[in-house]
């Protein structure tokens, strides 16, 4: 007999994941469908990645008309999709130059890289250091979880990569003490995601801004989550009227077809010169003209604009149902990355919800994270509030809130 293919991947897969017994099939727009056929919305979208829904028409058609003409020639030759997708970048951010990778964790090696690479090249080669925040998270390869602030991810694994420094996110003071003549740069996520959806304050990345200016040193915003169109605006540093001199891109940049990119000045960018960095895969133009079809999309469609309306919407909601329910402590976020902080573990609420045909995301155990499709509609929201107010009220009155969940048809 098959063996469900949930048991044959404990058996032939190294046990990194934590899974929910569900295999998925298909997808489209915000909803996926496993392999009962039962339909689920989506409000994960592969962790902020498929910010234009399942199986886009327009991008899956740009997919494969160019999956017919060429795939990948590697960065020893020139060509137009990759070509195209940089100067889209560029014309739309702050940045002069663009590099391309294949995940966040690369793209934030490449940013570490560079900003270590820039002082050595300008006469500060004491300048390696880098100020990272308490609780943020950079990736999983051995700098980026140097840089990561979190024990738990970190545990296991050293020793870290020399040359990181923690302050708590939203203290400026403490980042000012800990600049000194060997700080190169402050590295530092606009929103902190993984981090359980946490904001700036008020003038903090401002302050940060300036105190960079002020002491010479490079500010890199990781926007791997936050960008695309996530909090409302093509990149989440937009809300805040100022620009970082290292930008580092990933997660719905492909629309889940996997791309990183390293955006940055054209003067800091020169202390990368042929040889000092590359990568095989980096823009192929299977994935780079993939993805310029999902960044003209984004535009087109007005998406970002789309997602500050139902993100606002969203949050009222989640608002309205802290009111109702004393189990929730906070709600936060923009756009459409918003959390809401429970006083319990989240797990038993995300199962009750997946159960009712609905997938949502917990980080750092009792934050539960909405991280829908950008193209999501407020109908979809209003069912989503309406299965948590039933579950909470639910675990108001009995034990087990996972008990009585109706499967999704
Ligand atoms: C997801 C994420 C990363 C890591 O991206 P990978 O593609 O998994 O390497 C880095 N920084 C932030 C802010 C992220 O959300």
């Amino acid at each position: 007999m098959k063996e469900k293919i949930e048991e044959q991947a404990n058996h032939v897969m190294v046990n990194t994941y934590k899974r929910a017994p569900l295999v998925f099939t298909k997808g489209r727009g915000c909803i996926v469908y496993d392999q009962q056929g039962n339909a689920y919305t989506d409000f994960v979208a592969g962790i902020a990645v498929c910010n234009l829904g399942h199986a886009h028409p327009g991008i899956t058609e740009a997919l494969c008309n160019q999956a017919r003409i060429l795939w990948h020639v590697s960065n020893l030759f020139y060509t137009e999709p990759q070509t195209r997708l940089a100067a889209w970048l560029v014309d739309h951010s702050f940045a002069d130059r663009a590099f391309f990778c294949n995940s966040g964790a690369e793209a934030n090696e490449a940013a570490i890289k560079l900003a270590r690479k820039y002082f050595k090249e300008n006469g500060q080669p004491q300048r390696y250091r880098i100020i990272s925040m308490e609780r943020s998270f950079h990736g999983r390869t051995m700098a980026t979880l140097s840089a990561t602030g979190q024990e738990k991810i970190r545990e296991g694994y050293d020793p870290m990569l020399e040359g990181f420094d923690f302050a708590p996110f939203n203290d400026i003071d403490s980042v000012k003490k800990r600049i000194g003549p060997d700080t190169c740069g402050v590295i530092v996520e606009p929103i902190q995601g993984e981090g359980g959806v946490r904001t700036p304050e008020n003038g903090y990345l401002e302050s940060l801004r300036q105190l960079c200016d002020e002491a010479g040193i490079l500010l890199i915003f990781d926007e791997i989550q936050t960008g695309m169109g996530r909090t409302g605006t093509l990149f989440a540093h937009e809300h805040f009227s100022l620009a970082p001199d290292i930008m580092t891109l990933a997660k719905a940049l492909g629309n889940g077809l996997p791309i990183g990119a390293m955006l940055t000045t054209e003067k800091i960018a020169d202390a990368f010169t042929p040889g000092s960095h590359a990568s095989t895969f980096g823009g192929t133009p299977l994935v780079t003209a993939t993805a310029l079809e999902v960044v003209k999309t984004l535009i087109r469609e007005k998406i970002p604009d789309h997602c500050r309306e139902v993100g606002e919407y969203f949050k009222d909601k989640l608002f309205w149902l802290k009111e109702r329910h004393d189990l929730i402590e906070d709600v936060r976020g923009m756009g459409l990355l918003l959390g809401m902080k429970l006083k319990s573990d989240g797990e038993p609420i995300l199962k009750a919800c997946q159960e009712r045909g609905f997938l949502i995301n917990c980080v750092q155990g009792n934050i539960l994270r909405f991280i829908p499709p950008l193209i999501i509609e407020k109908a979809d929201i209003d069912a989503l509030i309406d299965c948590l107010d039933a579950v909470m009220g639910q675990f108001g009155s009995e034990s087990d809130i996972s008990a009585g969940g109706q499967k999704a048809v």
